[in-house]
Protein backbone atom coordinates (compact mmCIF):
# COMPACT_ATOMS: atom_id res chain seq x y z
CA UNK A 1 0.00 0.00 0.00
CA UNK A 2 1.68 3.10 -1.08
CA UNK A 3 -1.27 5.48 -0.26
CA UNK A 4 -3.18 6.19 3.12
CA UNK A 5 -6.35 7.65 2.70
CA UNK A 6 -6.30 11.86 3.98
CA UNK A 7 -9.50 12.51 5.69
CA UNK A 8 -10.83 15.95 4.24
CA UNK A 9 -9.63 18.30 6.98
CA UNK A 10 -6.04 17.53 6.32
CA UNK A 11 -6.57 17.57 2.64
CA UNK A 12 -7.68 21.18 2.77
CA UNK A 13 -5.50 22.02 5.49
CA UNK A 14 -2.54 21.04 3.32
CA UNK A 15 -3.59 22.67 -0.33
CA UNK A 16 -3.13 26.46 2.05
CA UNK A 17 0.69 25.18 2.06
CA UNK A 18 0.77 23.85 -1.37
CA UNK A 19 -1.02 26.64 -3.25
CA UNK A 20 2.37 28.38 -1.84
CA UNK A 21 4.75 25.49 -3.63
CA UNK A 22 5.52 24.77 0.18
CA UNK A 23 5.52 20.44 0.82
CA UNK A 24 3.66 19.12 3.56
CA UNK A 25 3.60 15.70 5.05
CA UNK A 26 1.37 13.92 8.10
CA UNK A 27 4.19 12.48 10.03
CA UNK A 28 4.50 10.71 13.42
CA UNK A 29 1.82 8.83 15.79
CA UNK A 30 -1.11 9.51 12.93
CA UNK A 31 0.60 7.24 9.65
CA UNK A 32 1.95 4.76 12.81
CA UNK A 33 -1.48 4.27 14.05
CA UNK A 34 -3.13 4.52 10.44
CA UNK A 35 -1.08 1.17 9.93
CA UNK A 36 -1.80 -0.55 13.23
CA UNK A 37 -5.63 -0.21 12.31
CA UNK A 38 -5.62 2.89 15.25
CA UNK A 39 -7.55 5.80 15.45
CA UNK A 40 -5.34 8.37 15.43
CA UNK A 41 -5.56 11.19 18.22
CA UNK A 42 -3.96 13.59 16.86
CA UNK A 43 -2.45 15.34 13.44
CA UNK A 44 1.51 16.51 13.31
CA UNK A 45 2.90 17.70 10.10
CA UNK A 46 5.53 18.69 8.90
CA UNK A 47 6.83 20.85 5.87
CA UNK A 48 10.05 22.96 4.13
CA UNK A 49 8.12 26.19 5.87
CA UNK A 50 9.95 28.08 8.32
CA UNK A 51 7.54 28.69 11.13
CA UNK A 52 7.20 32.53 10.25
CA UNK A 53 6.52 31.39 7.00
CA UNK A 54 3.72 29.27 7.82
CA UNK A 55 2.45 31.97 10.40
CA UNK A 56 1.61 33.74 7.11
CA UNK A 57 -0.38 31.37 5.85
CA UNK A 58 -3.18 31.12 8.42
CA UNK A 59 -5.11 34.24 10.42
CA UNK A 60 -3.80 32.60 13.94
CA UNK A 61 -1.12 30.56 14.86
CA UNK A 62 0.10 29.04 18.23
CA UNK A 63 3.90 29.56 18.64
CA UNK A 64 4.00 26.21 20.80
CA UNK A 65 8.19 25.88 20.17
CA UNK A 66 9.55 29.05 17.22
CA UNK A 67 13.19 27.79 18.13
CA UNK A 68 12.69 24.58 17.34
CA UNK A 69 10.63 25.47 14.06
CA UNK A 70 7.06 24.24 15.89
CA UNK A 71 3.89 25.97 15.74
CA UNK A 72 0.01 24.98 16.99
CA UNK A 73 -2.29 25.59 13.87
CA UNK A 74 -5.99 26.13 15.04
CA UNK A 75 -7.87 24.45 11.92
CA UNK A 76 -11.46 23.63 11.99
CA UNK A 77 -11.65 22.77 15.54
CA UNK A 78 -8.76 20.65 15.09
CA UNK A 79 -5.06 21.40 16.95
CA UNK A 80 -2.74 20.53 14.21
CA UNK A 81 1.19 20.50 15.22
CA UNK A 82 3.10 22.00 12.38
CA UNK A 83 7.20 21.50 12.88
CA UNK A 84 9.37 22.55 9.91
CA UNK A 85 11.95 19.98 8.46
CA UNK A 86 14.40 19.80 10.87
CA UNK A 87 17.44 17.50 12.02
CA UNK A 88 19.13 17.86 15.63
CA UNK A 89 22.91 17.20 16.59
CA UNK A 90 24.99 18.05 19.07
CA UNK A 91 23.37 16.57 21.88
CA UNK A 92 25.81 17.18 25.00
CA UNK A 93 23.24 17.07 27.94
CA UNK A 94 21.71 14.34 26.09
CA UNK A 95 18.03 15.73 26.60
CA UNK A 96 17.95 19.22 24.50
CA UNK A 97 19.67 19.23 20.93
CA UNK A 98 22.49 21.74 21.12
CA UNK A 99 21.19 22.80 17.79
CA UNK A 100 18.28 22.34 15.36
CA UNK A 101 19.01 22.66 11.77
CA UNK A 102 16.58 23.25 9.47
CA UNK A 103 16.70 20.94 6.46
CA UNK A 104 14.99 20.35 3.22
CA UNK A 105 13.70 17.45 3.06
CA UNK A 106 11.38 14.85 4.59
CA UNK A 107 13.62 11.74 4.84
CA UNK A 108 15.96 13.90 6.79
CA UNK A 109 13.32 14.92 8.56
CA UNK A 110 12.56 11.59 9.76
CA UNK A 111 16.14 10.57 10.32
CA UNK A 112 15.91 12.08 13.05
CA UNK A 113 13.43 10.52 14.53
CA UNK A 114 13.12 7.55 17.12
CA UNK A 115 11.93 4.08 15.96
CA UNK A 116 11.09 2.94 12.48
CA UNK A 117 7.35 3.19 12.47
CA UNK A 118 7.20 6.30 13.66
CA UNK A 119 9.28 7.79 10.80
CA UNK A 120 7.06 6.90 8.18
CA UNK A 121 5.70 10.15 6.41
CA UNK A 122 2.53 10.85 4.54
CA UNK A 123 2.53 13.52 1.72
CA UNK A 124 -0.46 15.89 1.82
CA UNK A 125 -2.54 15.97 0.18
CA UNK A 126 -2.05 12.51 -1.87
CA UNK A 127 -1.48 10.22 1.14
CA UNK A 128 1.19 8.38 -0.65
CA UNK A 129 3.55 7.14 1.62
CA UNK A 130 7.83 7.86 2.51
CA UNK A 131 9.08 5.19 4.03
CA UNK A 132 13.09 5.32 3.67
CA UNK A 133 13.43 3.19 7.02
CA UNK A 134 10.78 0.47 6.60
CA UNK A 135 8.71 1.22 9.00
CA UNK A 136 5.97 -0.14 7.21
CA UNK A 137 7.83 -3.82 7.32
CA UNK A 138 8.75 -3.80 10.87
CA UNK A 139 5.21 -2.58 11.80
CA UNK A 140 3.99 -6.08 9.89
CA UNK A 141 7.16 -8.11 11.62
CA UNK A 142 5.39 -6.28 15.05
CA UNK A 143 9.05 -5.02 16.04
CA UNK A 144 10.32 -1.68 17.52
CA UNK A 145 13.78 -0.77 16.13
CA UNK A 146 15.50 2.27 16.51
CA UNK A 147 16.41 4.98 13.19
CA UNK A 148 19.91 3.78 12.45
CA UNK A 149 21.96 2.61 15.89
CA UNK A 150 20.34 2.53 18.69
CA UNK A 151 23.32 2.89 21.00
CA UNK A 152 23.49 6.71 19.37
CA UNK A 153 20.23 7.08 19.57
CA UNK A 154 19.90 6.23 22.48
CA UNK A 155 22.99 8.59 23.72
CA UNK A 156 21.53 11.17 22.14
CA UNK A 157 18.07 11.27 24.18
CA UNK A 158 17.86 9.37 27.34
CA UNK A 159 14.21 8.99 27.13
CA UNK A 160 13.65 6.93 23.81
CA UNK A 161 14.93 3.43 25.81
CA UNK A 162 11.60 4.20 28.06
CA UNK A 163 9.44 5.42 24.80
CA UNK A 164 10.57 1.93 22.99
CA UNK A 165 9.32 -0.01 26.24
CA UNK A 166 6.41 2.30 26.28
CA UNK A 167 5.27 1.50 22.52
CA UNK A 168 5.73 -2.19 22.98
CA UNK A 169 2.95 -1.80 25.86
CA UNK A 170 0.83 0.28 23.41
CA UNK A 171 1.07 -2.07 20.65
CA UNK A 172 1.90 -5.75 22.13
CA UNK A 173 5.13 -5.35 19.47
CA UNK A 174 8.34 -6.68 20.86
CA UNK A 175 11.49 -4.84 21.23
CA UNK A 176 13.89 -5.76 18.37
CA UNK A 177 17.54 -7.64 19.44
CA UNK A 178 20.09 -4.90 18.86
CA UNK A 179 17.43 -2.29 20.28
CA UNK A 180 16.87 -4.15 23.27
CA UNK A 181 20.45 -4.78 24.31
CA UNK A 182 21.57 -0.98 23.94
CA UNK A 183 18.56 -0.60 26.42
CA UNK A 184 21.05 -1.31 29.71
CA UNK A 185 24.22 0.25 28.84
CA UNK A 186 22.10 3.85 28.38
CA UNK A 187 20.75 3.59 32.04
CA UNK A 188 23.78 6.61 33.04
CA UNK A 189 21.80 8.70 30.20
CA UNK A 190 18.51 7.95 31.12
CA UNK A 191 19.36 9.52 34.37
CA UNK A 192 19.70 12.80 33.24
CA UNK A 193 16.15 12.48 31.83
CA UNK A 194 13.62 15.03 33.53
CA UNK A 195 11.29 13.38 35.76
CA UNK A 196 8.64 14.81 34.76
CA UNK A 197 9.14 13.49 30.97
CA UNK A 198 9.77 9.75 33.05
CA UNK A 199 6.63 9.80 34.46
CA UNK A 200 4.09 10.37 31.27
CA UNK A 201 5.88 7.80 29.37
CA UNK A 202 5.25 5.45 32.45
CA UNK A 203 1.99 6.56 32.84
CA UNK A 204 1.02 5.73 29.11
CA UNK A 205 3.14 2.24 29.66
CA UNK A 206 0.76 1.75 32.59
CA UNK A 207 -2.48 2.61 31.10
CA UNK A 208 -1.99 0.54 27.56
CA UNK A 209 -4.25 -2.61 27.23
CA UNK A 210 -1.16 -5.42 28.68
CA UNK A 211 1.84 -3.40 30.39
CA UNK A 212 2.53 -7.18 31.40
CA UNK A 213 5.81 -7.73 28.55
CA UNK A 214 6.42 -4.02 29.28
CA UNK A 215 7.05 -4.38 32.61
CA UNK A 216 9.61 -7.55 32.43
CA UNK A 217 11.50 -5.28 29.67
CA UNK A 218 11.81 -3.09 32.68
CA UNK A 219 13.05 -5.46 34.63
CA UNK A 220 14.94 -7.28 32.48
CA UNK A 221 17.14 -4.03 30.86
CA UNK A 222 17.85 -3.07 34.41
CA UNK A 223 15.58 0.18 34.17
CA UNK A 224 13.20 -0.41 37.17
CA UNK A 225 15.88 -0.96 39.37
CA UNK A 226 17.16 2.60 38.35
CA UNK A 227 13.65 4.13 38.50
CA UNK A 228 11.61 2.19 41.55
CA UNK A 229 14.50 0.09 42.83
CA UNK A 230 11.77 -0.89 45.85
CA UNK A 231 9.88 -2.32 43.20
CA UNK A 232 13.01 -4.90 42.25
CA UNK A 233 13.41 -5.80 46.17
CA UNK A 234 10.21 -7.91 45.42
CA UNK A 235 11.76 -10.20 43.48
CA UNK A 236 12.36 -13.58 45.51
CA UNK A 237 10.17 -12.70 48.03
CA UNK A 238 7.75 -15.62 48.35
CA UNK A 239 4.53 -15.48 50.78
CA UNK A 240 3.71 -18.92 51.13
CA UNK A 241 -0.17 -19.55 51.34
CA UNK A 242 -1.91 -19.41 48.27
CA UNK A 243 0.03 -17.27 46.35
CA UNK A 244 1.60 -18.71 43.52
CA UNK A 245 4.21 -15.86 42.87
CA UNK A 246 6.59 -13.92 44.48
CA UNK A 247 5.61 -10.56 45.40
CA UNK A 248 6.83 -8.78 42.35
CA UNK A 249 5.01 -11.19 40.04
CA UNK A 250 2.20 -10.68 42.29
CA UNK A 251 2.54 -6.73 41.93
CA UNK A 252 2.63 -7.31 37.99
CA UNK A 253 -0.44 -8.86 37.75
CA UNK A 254 -2.44 -6.99 40.42
CA UNK A 255 -1.72 -4.23 37.96
CA UNK A 256 -2.10 -5.72 34.66
CA UNK A 257 -5.63 -7.07 36.07
CA UNK A 258 -6.78 -3.23 37.28
CA UNK A 259 -8.63 -1.23 34.49
CA UNK A 260 -7.04 0.07 32.06
CA UNK A 261 -8.77 3.56 32.10
CA UNK A 262 -7.65 4.04 35.60
CA UNK A 263 -3.98 5.42 36.21
CA UNK A 264 -4.68 5.24 40.02
CA UNK A 265 -5.66 2.02 40.05
CA UNK A 266 -3.33 0.36 37.75
CA UNK A 267 -0.73 2.30 40.21
CA UNK A 268 -2.12 0.83 43.48
CA UNK A 269 -2.22 -2.16 41.71
CA UNK A 270 1.42 -1.79 41.31
CA UNK A 271 2.47 -1.15 44.52
CA UNK A 272 -0.13 -1.94 47.21
CA UNK A 273 2.51 -4.58 48.43
CA UNK A 274 5.77 -3.19 48.17
CA UNK A 275 6.19 -2.97 51.70
CA UNK A 276 6.26 -6.90 52.08
CA UNK A 277 10.05 -7.13 51.81
CA UNK A 278 10.39 -4.58 54.61
CA UNK A 279 7.50 -5.78 56.70
CA UNK A 280 8.82 -9.73 55.98
CA UNK A 281 8.55 -11.87 59.47
CA UNK A 282 8.20 -15.40 59.88
CA UNK A 283 5.68 -16.97 62.57
CA UNK A 284 6.80 -20.39 64.70
CA UNK A 285 6.23 -22.74 61.96
CA UNK A 286 8.15 -20.66 59.86
CA UNK A 287 5.66 -19.35 57.59
CA UNK A 288 5.95 -15.63 56.15
CA UNK A 289 3.52 -13.41 58.05
CA UNK A 290 3.85 -9.28 56.60
CA UNK A 291 2.08 -7.36 59.22
CA UNK A 292 1.11 -4.05 58.63
CA UNK A 293 2.20 -3.82 55.01
CA UNK A 294 -0.53 -1.65 53.78
CA UNK A 295 0.84 1.25 55.81
CA UNK A 296 4.49 0.59 55.15
CA UNK A 297 3.55 0.51 51.00
CA UNK A 298 1.52 3.43 51.08
CA UNK A 299 4.20 4.95 52.86
CA UNK A 300 6.83 4.00 50.28
CA UNK A 301 4.63 4.55 47.55
CA UNK A 302 4.21 8.16 48.92
CA UNK A 303 8.51 8.49 48.59
CA UNK A 304 8.42 6.88 44.69
CA UNK A 305 4.95 9.38 43.48
CA UNK A 306 6.47 12.09 44.84
CA UNK A 307 9.92 11.32 43.32
CA UNK A 308 8.22 10.80 39.97
CA UNK A 309 6.50 13.91 40.44
CA UNK A 310 3.40 13.13 40.57
CA UNK A 311 0.73 15.40 41.03
CA UNK A 312 -0.75 15.35 45.05
CA UNK A 313 -3.79 14.21 44.10
CA UNK A 314 -2.90 11.38 42.16
CA UNK A 315 -0.40 10.56 44.91
CA UNK A 316 -2.88 10.70 47.74
CA UNK A 317 -5.57 8.94 46.01
CA UNK A 318 -3.18 6.12 44.93
CA UNK A 319 -1.87 5.85 48.97
CA UNK A 320 -5.34 5.89 50.51
CA UNK A 321 -6.46 2.78 47.98
CA UNK A 322 -3.00 1.14 49.21
CA UNK A 323 -3.31 1.23 52.51
CA UNK A 324 -6.89 0.12 52.53
CA UNK A 325 -6.81 -2.60 50.65
CA UNK A 326 -6.70 -5.43 53.25
CA UNK A 327 -10.36 -5.20 54.59
CA UNK A 328 -11.75 -8.48 55.32
CA UNK A 329 -15.42 -8.11 54.95
CA UNK A 330 -17.49 -11.09 56.66
CA UNK A 331 -21.58 -11.69 57.04
CA UNK A 332 -20.86 -11.04 61.18
CA UNK A 333 -20.51 -7.12 60.42
CA UNK A 334 -22.47 -5.15 62.27
CA UNK A 335 -24.37 -2.82 60.58
CA UNK A 336 -21.76 -0.16 62.19
CA UNK A 337 -18.93 -2.39 61.02
CA UNK A 338 -20.36 -1.55 57.53
CA UNK A 339 -20.87 2.48 58.00
CA UNK A 340 -17.19 2.55 59.43
CA UNK A 341 -16.16 0.54 56.26
CA UNK A 342 -17.59 3.56 54.11
CA UNK A 343 -16.40 6.41 56.07
CA UNK A 344 -12.99 4.59 56.27
CA UNK A 345 -12.90 4.27 52.41
CA UNK A 346 -14.90 7.43 51.50
CA UNK A 347 -18.19 6.49 49.27
CA UNK A 348 -16.97 7.46 46.12
CA UNK A 349 -13.51 5.51 46.37
CA UNK A 350 -15.61 1.85 47.38
CA UNK A 351 -15.83 0.66 43.82
CA UNK A 352 -12.44 1.32 43.57
CA UNK A 353 -11.18 -0.40 46.28
CA UNK A 354 -13.50 -3.34 44.87
CA UNK A 355 -11.60 -3.56 41.78
CA UNK A 356 -8.11 -3.73 43.51
CA UNK A 357 -9.35 -6.50 45.83
CA UNK A 358 -10.49 -8.23 42.44
CA UNK A 359 -7.46 -7.55 40.56
CA UNK A 360 -5.56 -8.97 43.79
CA UNK A 361 -7.59 -12.12 44.55
CA UNK A 362 -7.20 -12.83 40.66
CA UNK A 363 -3.05 -12.21 40.79
CA UNK A 364 -3.33 -14.71 43.36
CA UNK A 365 -5.58 -17.45 42.49
CA UNK A 366 -6.68 -16.83 38.50
CA UNK A 367 -10.39 -16.92 39.29
CA UNK A 368 -11.47 -13.53 37.65
CA UNK A 369 -15.00 -13.49 38.97
CA UNK A 370 -15.64 -10.87 42.58
CA UNK A 371 -16.06 -13.12 45.44
CA UNK A 372 -19.42 -13.52 47.19
CA UNK A 373 -18.38 -11.73 50.49
CA UNK A 374 -17.68 -8.68 48.09
CA UNK A 375 -20.98 -8.79 46.46
CA UNK A 376 -23.07 -9.06 49.57
CA UNK A 377 -20.57 -6.05 51.39
CA UNK A 378 -21.79 -3.84 48.45
CA UNK A 379 -25.46 -5.06 48.75
CA UNK A 380 -25.16 -3.90 52.34
CA UNK A 381 -23.54 -0.33 51.44
CA UNK A 382 -26.07 0.12 49.42
CA UNK A 383 -29.18 -0.76 51.71
CA UNK A 384 -27.35 1.65 54.67
CA UNK A 385 -26.36 4.50 51.95
CA UNK A 386 -30.44 4.49 51.44
CA UNK A 387 -30.99 4.91 54.36
CA UNK A 388 -29.72 8.26 54.63
CA UNK A 389 -27.77 8.65 57.93
CA UNK A 390 -24.71 10.63 59.18
CA UNK A 391 -21.41 9.68 57.43
CA UNK A 392 -19.07 12.68 58.24
CA UNK A 393 -19.20 15.65 60.61
CA UNK A 394 -20.89 17.66 58.20
CA UNK A 395 -23.94 15.49 58.79
CA UNK A 396 -23.78 15.44 62.72
CA UNK A 397 -26.89 17.35 64.08
CA UNK A 398 -24.80 19.60 65.70
CA UNK A 399 -21.55 21.71 65.13
CA UNK A 400 -18.27 23.08 67.09
CA UNK A 401 -20.80 26.41 67.81
CA UNK A 402 -23.16 24.08 69.47
CA UNK A 403 -20.04 23.01 71.95
CA UNK A 404 -18.54 26.41 73.02
CA UNK A 405 -22.36 27.72 73.37
CA UNK A 406 -22.19 25.55 76.31
CA UNK A 407 -18.90 26.09 77.77
CA UNK A 408 -16.49 23.96 76.18
CA UNK A 409 -13.09 25.98 75.23
CA UNK A 410 -12.34 26.57 71.87
CA UNK A 411 -9.78 24.34 70.75
CA UNK A 412 -8.93 21.31 69.31
CA UNK A 413 -10.76 19.51 72.24
CA UNK A 414 -13.66 20.33 70.61
CA UNK A 415 -12.55 17.91 67.29
CA UNK A 416 -12.13 15.29 69.50
CA UNK A 417 -15.44 15.35 70.85
CA UNK A 418 -17.31 15.58 67.66
CA UNK A 419 -15.05 12.81 66.15
CA UNK A 420 -16.30 11.05 69.41
CA UNK A 421 -19.82 11.31 68.80
CA UNK A 422 -18.95 11.10 65.10
CA UNK A 423 -18.43 7.35 66.64
CA UNK A 424 -21.63 7.41 68.65
CA UNK A 425 -23.61 7.81 65.59
CA UNK A 426 -22.07 5.54 63.37
CA UNK A 427 -22.75 3.01 66.06
CA UNK A 428 -26.07 3.76 66.58
CA UNK A 429 -28.02 6.44 64.00
CA UNK A 430 -30.93 7.02 66.56
CA UNK A 431 -28.25 9.18 68.32
CA UNK A 432 -28.52 11.71 65.68
CA UNK A 433 -30.61 14.38 66.84
CA UNK A 434 -29.53 17.96 68.68
CA UNK A 435 -31.00 17.11 71.72
CA UNK A 436 -29.81 13.87 72.05
CA UNK A 437 -26.24 14.99 71.02
CA UNK A 438 -26.03 17.91 73.24
CA UNK A 439 -26.76 15.60 76.17
CA UNK A 440 -24.12 13.47 75.04
CA UNK A 441 -21.25 15.81 74.81
CA UNK A 442 -22.65 17.59 78.49
CA UNK A 443 -22.01 13.85 80.03
CA UNK A 444 -18.58 14.04 78.38
CA UNK A 445 -17.51 17.18 79.13
CA UNK A 446 -18.27 16.79 83.03
CA UNK A 447 -16.32 13.76 82.93
CA UNK A 448 -13.37 15.48 81.84
CA UNK A 449 -14.11 18.31 84.18
CA UNK A 450 -14.33 20.38 80.92
CA UNK A 451 -17.49 22.77 82.04
P1 LIG B 1 1.68 9.48 21.21
O1 LIG B 1 1.29 10.89 20.87
O2 LIG B 1 0.64 8.48 21.05
O3 LIG B 1 2.39 9.39 22.51
P2 LIG B 1 3.56 9.85 19.08
O4 LIG B 1 4.34 8.91 18.23
O5 LIG B 1 2.66 10.83 18.38
O6 LIG B 1 2.76 9.00 20.14
P3 LIG B 1 4.83 12.11 20.22
O7 LIG B 1 5.61 12.19 21.50
O8 LIG B 1 3.58 12.87 20.08
O9 LIG B 1 4.61 10.58 19.96
O10 LIG B 1 5.85 12.53 19.07
C1 LIG B 1 5.49 12.65 17.69
C2 LIG B 1 6.61 12.11 16.82
O11 LIG B 1 7.82 12.82 17.07
C3 LIG B 1 6.95 10.64 17.08
O12 LIG B 1 6.13 9.77 16.35
C4 LIG B 1 8.40 10.58 16.64
O13 LIG B 1 8.47 10.51 15.24
C5 LIG B 1 8.94 11.93 17.06
N1 LIG B 1 9.51 11.90 18.42
C6 LIG B 1 8.88 12.16 19.58
N2 LIG B 1 9.70 12.05 20.64
C7 LIG B 1 10.90 11.73 20.12
C8 LIG B 1 12.18 11.50 20.70
N3 LIG B 1 12.38 11.56 22.02
N4 LIG B 1 13.20 11.20 19.86
C9 LIG B 1 13.01 11.14 18.52
N5 LIG B 1 11.84 11.34 17.92
C10 LIG B 1 10.79 11.63 18.70
MG1 LIG C 1 1.54 12.49 19.35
Amino acid sequence: MDRIPVPAVLKDLSRIFTAQGYQVYLVGGAVRDYFLGKKAEDWDIATDAKAEEVATLFKRIIPTGIEHGTVTIPFRGHMIECTTFRIETGYTDSRHPDLVSFTATITEDLSRRDFTMNAIAAALPTGEIVDPFDGRKDITKRIIRTVGDPHTRFSEDGLRPLRAIRFSAQTGFTIEGPTLEAISPSIPIIKTVARERIRDELSKLLTSDNPLPALYYLEQTGLLEHLIGELSMCRGVFQGGRHRHDVLDHLFYTCVYCPSASLELRLAGLFHDIGKPVALAFDTEGNPTFHGHETVSASITEKIMTRLKFPGKTIKAVCHLIRQHMFHYESVWTDAAVRRFIVRTGEDEIERLFALRRADSRAISDIAEEGADIQELRERIIGILKQGHAFTLKDLAINGHDLTSQGVPRGPVTGVILEELMQAVLDDPSLNNRERLLDISRAMCIERKLI
